[in-house]
């Protein structure tokens, strides 16, 4: 999730702020076309505020699955 107030993208289950660079898992949809990836940005993301797991919690829980 994005959060407003520190203007930091936080992984949704532990709070963690993601760093610049590090392997996260978004809920995001798919993009139509090769030049369509552009819209994955940093504003995309804030504005979609699309969940987001760190890389230690989503290991976690897709194990669970
Ligand atoms: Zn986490």
């Amino acid at each position: 999730m994005f959060n407003k107030d520190t203007k930091e993208f936080q992984c949704n289950n532990c709070g963690k702020n993601i760093e610049t660079g590090e392997v996260v898992w978004t809920k995001w949809q798919f993009p139509p076309k090769n030049n369509a990836s552009q819209l994955k940005s940093r504003k995309a993301l804030e504005f979609e505020n699309v969940p987001i797991l760190c890389s230690a919690c989503s290991e976690k829980l897709i194990a669970k699955f």
